[in-house]
């Protein structure tokens, strides 16, 4: 099958040709959008991340190029228009699990940083400042982490916490016995916000979850709470954490995912002005740490990713199930 790979990095190629050396991959670096579609044109299957544009007019596209199968190489599909793919007869394939332990992980990286204040301390001793103030942090045992969404990635970063000592709150329509097997207990959405100290985004973008952390649930958050979204950055109202984050209401808050992200992540933009004025405003406090984009970037996960894209290519290939996505 040909197939293109867009906004294809160097560990991609590295993990694609690890997984299968002699499949026939065109690797792109640029991003999909309208403008780049037409390099897909005459490839079977379009394999695509997370931030290409998979609207309605790409499709379009893709489909009068002869694209029939769209293997995306990651879990969330929020960016798919499932509706038009399958109007205009395309598969949509996923990756549905991966390494829950890279994103988890992250997470608890973030909650670590933050709260330990590792970002000032590595800047500080490296200008040969040993001095501690302002970089007193809390004791992670005994406090109460609130998980929103205990799917694969939710549940294992409920077991780290757990690990560290950590009261467990939980938010999601479906309860996951793992989660309560370690002492969590499953309450609605403002209980989760109003009694945790730290809280951690691990469900789905959808039309449910969409700023799902806003103004309102903010201000019910304990004061000085700290929030994580590794989840998808449409989760938060950004503009509404800014004015958290400058009254104090949010104590620490650490992003993996951005709703903006889409023209920013995965490129080095430090030669050029930063046009974004709310990423901006975001990196001037010193309670944030923000990460591009990379709890999914481990070893293990890129070789499950480049494996899975690569059976659901071939199995599609041959009319079998490939973990398709539909409306
Ligand atoms: P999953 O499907 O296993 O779990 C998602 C959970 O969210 C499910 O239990 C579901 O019931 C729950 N949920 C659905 N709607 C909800 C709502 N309104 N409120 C609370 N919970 C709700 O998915 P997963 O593999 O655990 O991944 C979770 C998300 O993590 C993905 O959708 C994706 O957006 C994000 N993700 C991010 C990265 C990254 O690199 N930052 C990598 C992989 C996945």
């Amino acid at each position: 099958m040909r197939t293109i790979v867009f906004s294809s990095q160097a560990y991609d190629r590295d993990s694609f040709l690890g997984a299968h050396p002699t499949f026939d991959l065109h690797f792109q670096q640029v991003r999909l959008t309208l403008d780049t579609s037409a390099l897909a044109s005459g490839f079977d299957v379009v394999c695509a991340f997370i931030n290409d544009d998979l609207s309605a007019p790409v499709l379009q596209r893709l489909a009068a190029g002869g694209t029939r199968l769209i293997a995306l190489r990651s879990a969330g599909y929020n960016h798919v228009d499932l509706v038009t793919a399958k109007r205009l007869g395309l598969t949509v394939a996923r990756v549905p699990a991966y390494s829950p332990h890279a994103v988890a992980e992250h997470a608890a990286a973030l909650i670590l940083a933050l709260n330990r204040r590792l970002h000032r301390a590595y800047n500080r001793t490296r200008e040969g400042d040993f001095s501690l103030h302002g970089l007193t942090g809390f004791d992670l045992v005994g406090k109460t982490v609130g998980v929103v969404g205990t799917g694969k990635i939710g549940a294992t970063f409920a077991r780290i916490m757990a690990g560290f000592g950590c009261g467990l709150l939980a938010y999601d329509p479906n309860r996951n016995p793992s989660v309560e097997a370690l002492g969590g207990l499953y309450v609605e959405l403002p209980e989760l916000l109003a009694n945790s100290n730290i809280i951690s985004l691990h469900c789905p973008l959808n039309d449910a979850t969409r700023h799902l952390i806003n103004a309102e649930s903010l201000g019910r958050m304990k004061p000085g709470a700290m929030l994580i979204n590794t989840g998808r950055g449409a989760l938060v109202d950004t503009p509404a954490l800014i004015e958290a984050l400058k009254c104090g209401q949010l104590g620490y808050l650490g992003l993996d995912v951005y709703e903006e992200e889409a023209n920013l992540f995965f490129e080095d933009r430090s030669d050029l002005p930063l046009q974004d004025d709310v990423l901006a405003r975001l990196l001037t406090f010193p309670n944030v740490i923000i990460t591009a984009h990379q709890a999914f970037l481990t070893r293990e996960a890129l070789a499950a990713i480049a494996r899975t894209t690569l059976d659901n290519i071939t199995a599609w290939a041959a009319g079998r199930s490939c973990n398709q996505v539909e409306a």
